[in-house]
């Protein structure tokens, strides 16, 4: 096994432009299939009113049939976050979590995302394509103050020797920051390593190309369980002991960690508000990113919900 590789990427200028919500400046939609239903579907964003929040509306049953993206509707954590309403059984949104995480490192408040499917499309694996889209719809800034999430004090979820944690940002820092590893037998993966301060510029560049992955030896499993059936060398990495089986390639080195942290963001963008803090976690995924979540809200001396005063943003 390779020794660790860790980067770090240090805050830079960029930060989030303004203290105001964003929304997209129009609607936009694609097409494509789910990873684990193998379903072609369509999905439309639409941009949304100030505290509206991400809202997710499956077009397929009707009108009304919405769902917010909040860390108390995760319904399913085992292979994807999927969101479901405990009143209405057939209302939900599997793999959330890539358009979750497109949206808040693009600095997206505000969406309305239309699917007439149960299940969001896989694009690439990355949220490469998504952040594509919401460059077309373009990114429009909105006279509201930014809800925000600060941590007083640090929460911690384990799971063997995997873990996560959300503690105070230190006194100059803005936002999120991120620190992940991961440690995998396969020796393609490794042990890897990667901390970064989210801002929409790291996260196109550190995190939004980096894709899903599979081990060879879990797809067999998953295709018997009805699962990864829309899944394909086109949409995820599969890795099989030292060797990565696309024929391209990876596309970073350590694009493993880097999807994590994907994830990561994704999940943690249920939060409800921009969460002001250091987000440090070992091996950790879709349950144990929720679990943080809920372990976080419902210790009400853990943490404070606050606004951001807008500022004149440049158009
Ligand atoms: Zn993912």
């Amino acid at each position: 096994m390779d020794g660790m590789s860790h980067t770090y990427i240090p805050a830079g200028m960029a930060s989030f432009a303004g203290a105001c919500q964003f929304t997209l400046k129009s609607s936009i939609d694609c097409v494509g299939v789910g990873l684990h239903s193998g379903r072609r579907v369509q999905m439309a964003l639409h941009p949304a009113a100030p505290d509206h929040g991400v809202v997710f509306r499956r077009a397929d049953l009707g009108h009304d049939h919405l769902i917010r993206a909040r860390y108390d509707m995760v319904a399913d954590t085992r292979l994807a976050t999927v969101l479901g309403d405990p009143a209405d059984p057939a209302l939900r949104v599997s793999t959330v979590e890539h358009v979750m995480a497109a949206l808040a490192g693009c600095g997206i408040d505000n969406a309305l995302i239309e699917v007439d499917g149960p299940e969001l499309p896989v694009l690439d694996g990355s949220a490469a394509h998504l952040v594509f889209l919401i460059d077309c719809a373009g990114i429009a800034a909105q006279d509201a103050p930014r809800r925000t999430i600060e941590i007083l004090r640090s929460v911690r979820v384990t799971e063997g020797d995997a873990f996560a944690e959300l503690s105070p940002a230190g006194p100059h820092e803005d936002g999120l920051e991120l620190a992940m590893s991961i440690e995998f037998a396969a020796e393609a993966i490794g042990a890897q390593a990667l901390s970064l301060h989210l801002t929409p510029a790291s996260f196109r560049q550190e995190l939004s190309r980096a894709r899903t992955f599979a081990l060879a030896e879990d797809i067999d499993r998953l295709r018997a369980a009805g699962m990864a059936r829309g899944g394909s060398l086109d949409n995820a990495v599969v890795v099989d002991a030292a060797r990565v089986l696309n024929p391209g390639g990876l596309r970073m080195h350590d694009e493993f960690v880097r999807h994590k942290l994907l994830d990561a963001v994704g999940d943690l963008a249920l939060a409800g508000g921009r969460l002001c803090a250091r987000f440090t976690a070992h091996r950790s995924g879709h349950a144990l990113n929720n679990r943080l979540l809920r372990t976080l809200m419902a210790d009400k001396s853990a943490w404070r919900a606050g606004v951001q005063m807008p500022v004149l943003v440049a158009a």
